[in-house]
């Protein structure tokens, strides 16, 4: 049996516990820890477990003399000082893999609610406003969807977009001319190509220097007229006071947004974007699923027992 040592600070599934706990670690469970509380105690373990809530700070770290690893039952790092940690030999591990279909998901639903006017006909309806006529629809079917950023979320959505018989388009960093072959995906020879044929854009690039600001101005020039935009990647990688402007003029005809520059947004044309009348805007759910937060769990408990080498 093994003594190590485990805090979760931050609630996690059940099933990834039991599963350490099956393995021999000493699990503690102390999911609304507070920031000092955790320094006073941290010294007493191999292993520490977090969600978002919880601030890995260098003075969590420093108290953290027995700390072996790092994990975060999800994707983003922002909350971890991850160079500090590593350069005191602690290894960090997260699970980016948990949230793709979630996301992939989303994204469909946000496709159809702006193809059907779901959410205006919800709202008008729940006021007493029968507004059938206003909502003049169009199918996603035969619609051409360009993908910016073919990678586990990427191609998600290029199966379910081909499954309602769109006709999608790619592009990524690397090389996708082979995967795209296999989904019947088309790769497009670059940006400015994928833009001029998309009735629909959707992005799933990480946020990076490369990306920031990647749609903007010069970009929303060349799309179609009346294009939908989607974004559950990262709010900068679209310049928002663009899109907005873009929506302003109809060169845009719509946009679904799950991400945002700020979260939650704070400047007046963040604000003026997310209340544009053709914009579907929700608070950063991709991954608030039941599904994603268990698979985040089971994946980071596995990575755990994998990097200790406990089989
Ligand atoms: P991934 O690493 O599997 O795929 C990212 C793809 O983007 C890769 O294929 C890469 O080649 C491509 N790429 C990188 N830079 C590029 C560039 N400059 N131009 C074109 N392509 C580029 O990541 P993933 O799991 O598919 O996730 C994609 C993004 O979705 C994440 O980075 C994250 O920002 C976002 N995300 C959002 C949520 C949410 O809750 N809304 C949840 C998970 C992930």
């Amino acid at each position: 049996m093994s003594s190590i040592k485990v805090l979760v600070s931050d609630p996690i599934s059940e099933n990834a516990i039991n599963l350490l706990k099956s393995k021999g670690l000493i699990v503690d469970e102390k999911p609304e820890i507070s920031h000092e509380e955790l320094k006073r105690i941290i010294e007493q373990y191999h292993v520490l477990i977090v969600r978002s809530r919880t601030k890995v700070t260098r003075d969590i770290i420093d108290s953290g003399r027995n700390l072996k690893i790092i994990a975060r039952a999800g994707v983003g790092l922002d909350n971890i000082d991850v160079e500090y940690a590593k350069s005191k030999g602690i290894t960090i591990l997260n699970a980016p893999e948990a949230p793709t279909i979630a996301v992939a998901e989303l994204t469909i639903g946000l496709m159809i609610a702006i193809a059907r006017g779901i959410c205006l006909g919800n709202m008008a309806l729940k006021e007493g406003k029968w507004i059938k006529k206003q909502l003049m629809g169009f199918e996603l079917y035969g619609k051409t969807l360009g993908i910016i950023g073919f990678g586990r979320i990427g191609k998600e959505v290029a199966k379910r977009a081909k499954a309602f018989g769109m006709n999608v388009i790619a592009i990524s960093r690397r090389d996708i001319s082979r995967e795209a072959r296999e989904l019947g995906v088309e790769a497009a020879k670059d940006l400015d190509d994928l833009l001029r044929k998309s009735d629909i854009i959707t992005l799933h690039v990480p946020l990076t220097p490369k990306t920031y600001h990647m749609i903007g101005e010069r970009e929303f020039s060349i799309m179609k007229d009346g294009v939908v935009i989607i974004n559950t990647a990262r709010g900068a990688v679209i310049d928002g006071k663009a899109l907005l402007k873009a929506l302003k003029s109809g060169k845009v005809y719509a946009a679904g947004l799950d991400v945002y520059e700020h979260e939650p947004p704070q400047e007046d044309w963040e604000w003026e974007l997310i209340r544009h009348p053709r914009v579907i805007a929700v608070p950063h759910i991709g991954a608030q699923t039941r599904e994603a937060q268990e698979k985040a769990g089971m994946i980071i408990a596995e990575k755990i027992l994998k990097t200790l080498n406990i089989k």
